[in-house]
C-alpha cells in the first residue's frame, strides 16, 4: 500500500479524530471502471463543487444533481425509460400510483374547475375525489366513460380535465382512449389516462391524443410486489408542471424503490407476452366451465368491446381476467381450494394472484354502490403471472372441481 491518495480522501488523512472518521464513513466512494447496471444512488444530497455549479445544474446548463426530493439519478434513470415506453417528451416519478394521481390532479386544478371522470375508476382516484379534490373546491361528475354519447353529453358541463382508465379494474372495460380525447379536446378539456391495467407495452395514451398517461409502478411495471411506485409521463410542458408541483407536495420515489421498478421494466415485454397468453387460456377456460357464471375478459370472442380491445391493444388484451359465481359461497370455496394461486389484494405481479373486489379495492363503497357497479360479492379478480398456462388451468380446475 502506498500512502499516496488516489484522490483526495477524508478517510485517508491521518489528522482525522475518530468522529471525523465516522462522520465521514460511506463518502469515500471509489473511483472504478463504469458498471454495467446504476448503482443505487442512496443519497439525499449531492457534493457541489463551486457556487457557480449551483447555478449550472438549477438553470440546466449542466447535467447534476442537488437534492433528492427534486432529482435523484436511480429516480431520473427510470423517468427516461417511462418516458421513451409511454412516447412521451418526460416523465416524473413518484413514491405510490396514488402519488402519481394526486400531484397530477393538484398540479393540473384549480379550485372552481371540474373534473368529468369515469364511474368505475380504482378506489383509490374515487375516493381522492370524492373525499379531497371536493375540499379543495374540485367538483367531479361521474359518467359510463364506455358510453361516448354519455361522455359527449356530460363534456356540456365544461370539465377541465376528464379521468379515465384504459382498461378499469374490476370488471375490465375499455375507455376509448382516442375518441374521448377528441372529444374533450374540442370542448377544451385536457384528458388523463390511468394506463396501469394495460402498460404502456398494450397501449399508449398519448399515442391516441391524451394528455397525461399515469401509473401505478407497484403493479405490473414494478412487477414483483416488492416496491411501491408511480409515474406520469406527459409533454414537456406539462411534465414540468407536475414536477414543479412535486417539489412543493413533496412525493418523491425512493432511489431504491427507483431502481427496483428500473429492475423490473428489464423483463417488461417478456413478462408482459407471458401473462396475456396465459390470461387469454384461463379466460377461455373460464368461460367453458359450467361452475363459472361469467368472465370479464377483453379478449373473448363475446366480450363487447371485443372490436375496440382489437383496435386499441392489437394481439394481446391483458393480464386480468374477471370471473363469477352466482352464489358467493362458492367464490368462498373456490379461494379455499386454490393450491399455486394466492390470494392478494395487489396485481401484476410474477405469480398468478387473485382478490376479491368487494371485500378489499371495493370495500369503501357501500352495497348498493357496489351492485350499482357490478361488483358482487361473487367476482373474483386475476392477475395472472409468468407461470405456464398449463400451472394456472390446473389450479383453477382442481379448485372448481
Ligand atoms: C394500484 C392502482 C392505483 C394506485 O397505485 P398505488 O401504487 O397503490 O398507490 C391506481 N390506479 C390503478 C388502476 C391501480 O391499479
Amino acid at each position: 500500500m502506498t500512502d499516496q491518495p488516489q484522490q483526495p480522501s477524508p478517510l485517508r488523512s491521518p489528522l482525522q479524530s475518530i468522529d471525523a472518521i465516522c462522520a465521514a464513513a460511506g463518502s469515500d466512494i471509489p473511483s472504478v471502471t463504469r458498471p454495467l447496471v446504476a448503482p443505487i444512488y442512496q443519497s439525499s444530497v449531492f457534493q457541489i463543487e463551486s457556487l457557480e455549479q449551483i447555478d449550472d445544474i438549477y438553470e440546466g446548463r449542466e447535467e447534476g444533481f442537488i437534492y433528492s426530493r427534486d432529482a435523484n439519478p436511480n429516480v431520473s434513470i427510470l423517468e427516461r425509460v417511462i418516458a421513451q415506453l409511454e412516447g412521451a417528451d418526460d416523465a416524473v416519478a413518484f413514491a405510490s400510483g396514488m402519488g402519481a394521481m394526486g400531484v397530477t390532479l393538484l398540479s393540473m386544478l384549480k379550485s372552481g374547475d371540474s373534473i368529468l371522470a369515469a364511474s368505475d375508476l380504482y378506489g383509490g382516484t374515487n375516493t381522492l375525489l370524492r373525499d379531497q379534490l371536493s375540499r379543495l373546491g374540485v367538483r367531479t361528475q361521474f359518467v359510463d366513460a364506455t358510453d361516448l354519447d354519455a361522455v359527449e353529453t356530460a363534456l356540456n358541463l365544461e370539465p377541465a380535465l376528464v379521468v379515465v382508465e384504459s382498461i378499469t379494474n374490476p370488471l375490465l372495460r375499455l375507455s376509448d382512449v382516442q375518441s374521448i380525447s377528441r372529444l374533450a379536446h374540442e370542448r377544451g378539456a385536457r384528458v388523463a389516462v390511468d394506463n396501469t391495467l394495460a402498460t404502456p407495452l398494450l397501449l399508449r395514451p398519448l399515442d391516441l391524443g391524451a394528455d397525461v398517461a399515469i401509473h401505478s409502478t407497484t403493479k405490473f411495471l414494478g412487477g414483483h410486489s416488492d416496491v411501491t411506485g408511480g409515474a406520469v409521463a406527459a409533454r414537456a410542458d406539462l411534465a414540468m408542471q407536475v414536477r414543479l408541483a412535486n417539489r412543493g407536495w413533496g412525493n418523491t420515489l425512493d432511489p431504491f424503490a427507483a431502481w427496483l421498478i428500473t429492475r423490473g421494466l428489464r423483463t417488461l415485454p417478456l413478462r408482459i407476452e407471458r401473462a396475456c397468453d396465459n390470461a387469454m387460456h384461463a379466460a377461455g377456460f373460464l368461460a367453458a366451465h359450467p361452475k363459472v357464471s361469467a368472465v370479464h375478459y377483453p379478449g373473448l370472442p363475446d366480450h363487447p368491446q371485443r372490436e375496440l380491445a382489437r383496435s386499441m391493444f392489437g394481439a394481446r388484451f391483458g393480464h386480468m381476467v374477471s370471473f363469477e359465481f352466482d352464489d358467493p359461497s362458492e367464490a368462498s370455496a373456490f379461494v379455499r381450494s386454490l393450491r399455486m394461486i394466492a390470494l392478494a389484494p395487489s396485481l401484476g405481479e410474477a405469480r398468478t394472484t387473485i382478490s376479491h373486489p368487494a371485500k378489499t379495492s371495493h370495500r369503501a363503497l357501500t352495497p348498493a354502490e357496489r351492485a350499482a357497479s357490478g361488483i358482487h360479492d361473487g367476482l373474483i379478480r386475476m392477475s395472472c403471472g409468468i407461470e405456464s398456462a398449463q400451472d394456472i388451468i390446473t389450479d383453477l380446475a382442481r379448485a372448481l372441481g
